[in-house]
């Protein structure tokens, strides 16, 4: 960590603007507020507090590009080529947007500097994808012809949490610009900037105006105006299951789809043929990264009680060893977002109901005004406890042994979340047989991506949400079905 401030550090910083039509504008009351560094807890920008006011525009600035817009005339191709061309502007700026993620989300830098890979990912695959979406033709009566077309929403709504705002932009925008919508973004209040430097690079890379449209501001303000507003077709959220709850409320009010991406307490389960020299250094891997503020974290280690007490002890081990820092090359931990999230995480810790086996470290350098909690490691703990039941988002680990698969299946099952699950073992037709028994939306055999490769369908049930993001099929959930049906005698 260097030793001053975060305002301090030669950052490439956006202005406190509104992306609106591709014209930067403040919030119309001009209301800004300040954007704290979980890395010491100072403010060192600001950024547009928006209001209702600063929503309808956006909106409005979405509809002119759709309905007749240079947006809308562009062909998929065209569409594809300028989404190609933001991710190679991303790649170009990745170190200085990864440095930017690192002073407004406090997450190590090489974290942040994957992030940026991805996010650029994200336009490159959706940006090749653009006009690779057909349409069918249905075999009817005779005299008839059927065709299946797929169509764009039109003016499509975004909200995003902080735990990855570039990446995050990209999961969310890209496959909607690709299908040809018009966008609304409104980032979290959180952790935003680098949306707002992406939303600049898309203006450099030629998006016409209206395509995609950015208005930052309080989630009970802007993103109440956003997911309330007539004037859009469909709204995609990730974030809270409360907050996805509203979401879908208004979705309902203005008979509009929605996706809702809302988390998971993501289970592990290592049986007695895993092979503990490739799944330990995953248990511990998929619930550190990003501080456990991911929501595809594998927060739940289910381990066979023949392989506990070794398990344990190098889960144990490793933990002891993990460190929160702020350290600017070598952290693999850095604080949590916010001192909200740091007193909910600290207060799952405090309240546990299981014993603690391990607690990692905070370095002692770290700047005194920072969020920062030592990872902690539970277990053996009650499939029922509260530690092992709700999503903590922070870098805390419930271990919970088992004694046979049925058990296992019923303790992975038993949450109101199924967002991802892995299942470790060479067993070939255990791990078929257990990928389908369990309830979830990603299933990984001898291995683990929180979330991993924007190619695959992501998402969840129950709790989790509803809806697929990533791959392909987020085209599909960006676009309705027109079948035309022509009587040609
Ligand atoms: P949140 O749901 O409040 O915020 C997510 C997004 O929703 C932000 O952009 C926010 O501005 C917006 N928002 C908030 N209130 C809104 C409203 N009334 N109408 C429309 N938009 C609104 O999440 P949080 O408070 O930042 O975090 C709380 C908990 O949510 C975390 O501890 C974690 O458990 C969970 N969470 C999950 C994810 C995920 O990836 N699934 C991400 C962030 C947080």
């Amino acid at each position: 960590m260097k030793d001053f401030p975060v305002s301090q550090r030669s950052l490439v910083l956006p202005k406190p603007l509104n992306l609106v039509g591709n014209a930067f504008v403040p919030a119309q009351s001009g209301a800004e507020f300040e954007v704290v560094s979980p890395l010491d807890g100072l403010p060192f920008t600001t950024i547009a507090d928006s209001g209702a006011e600063d929503v309808d525009a956006a909106v409005a600035a979405a509809r002119a590009a759709f309905d007749g817009g240079a947006w809308s005339r562009l062909s998929a191709a065209e569409r594809g080529r300028l989404m190609l061309k933001l991710s190679a502007l991303i790649l170009d700026h990745a170190e200085d947007l990864a440095q930017l993620e690192t002073a407004d989300n406090g997450k190590p830098i090489i974290q942040a500097r994957a992030d940026m890979q991805v996010t650029a990912r994200y336009f490159e695959f959706y940006g090749g994808a653009a006009d690779k979406v057909h349409g069918e033709i249905i075999p009817f009566l005779p005299g008839y012809n059927v065709e299946v077309q797929r169509e764009p929403h039109g003016v499509t709504g975004h909200i995003i949490p902080w735990n990855y705002p570039a990446q995050m932009f990209g999961r969310s925008v890209a496959p909607a610009l690709a299908m040809g919508n018009a966008t609304v973004l409104k980032p979290a209040e959180d952790a935003c900037l680098t949306a707002l430097r992406i939303g600049e690079l898309a203006v450099e890379a030629g998006f016409p105006p209206g395509a995609l449209n950015i208005v930052t501001g309080r989630g009970d303000v802007a993103g109440r105006a956003l997911s309330e507003h007539k004037g859009i077709d469909f709204i995609s959220f990730t974030g809270s299951p409360e907050v996805g709850v509203m979401i879908q409320t208004a979705a309902a009010r203005n008979f509009i789809g929605c996706t809702l991406e809302l988390g998971g307490k993501s289970p592990q389960i290592l049986f007695e043929d895993a092979d503990l020299d490739a799944a330990i250094p995953f248990v511990v891997k998929a619930l550190i990264q990003n501080g456990g503020q991911t929501c595809s974290a594998g927060t739940r280690a289910l381990v066979h009680r023949s392989l506990w007490d070794r398990v344990v002890a190098e889960v144990a081990k490793t933990f002891e060893c993990i460190t929160a820092s702020a350290s600017d090359e070598d952290a693999v931990l850095g604080p949590l977002i916010s001192a909200k999230q740091k007193r909910r995480v600290e207060g799952y810790i405090a309240e546990a109901d299981a014993p603690l086996i391990a607690r990692g470290r905070i370095a002692s350098d770290v700047p005194v005004g920072g969020y920062y909690v030592a990872p902690a490691v539970f277990g053996p703990c009650d499939p029922n406890s509260r530690i092992a039941q709700e999503e903590v988002f922070g870098p805390v680990l419930a271990m919970i042994p088992f004694d046979d698969e049925a058990e296992a299946i019923r303790i992975a099952n038993g949450t109101e979340y199924g967002l991802v699950a892995a299942v470790w073992t060479k067993d070939g037709a255990r791990q078929q047989r257990v990928a389908k028994a369990l309830r979830c939306g990603q299933v990984f055999i001898n291995g683990y991506g929180a979330g991993g490769g924007v190619e695959l369908p992501f998402g969840g049930i129950r709790k989790s949400g509803h809806g697929r993001e990533k791959g392909f099929a987020a085209l599909l959930e960006f676009s309705h079905i027109k079948t035309i049906v022509s009587n040609h005698g």
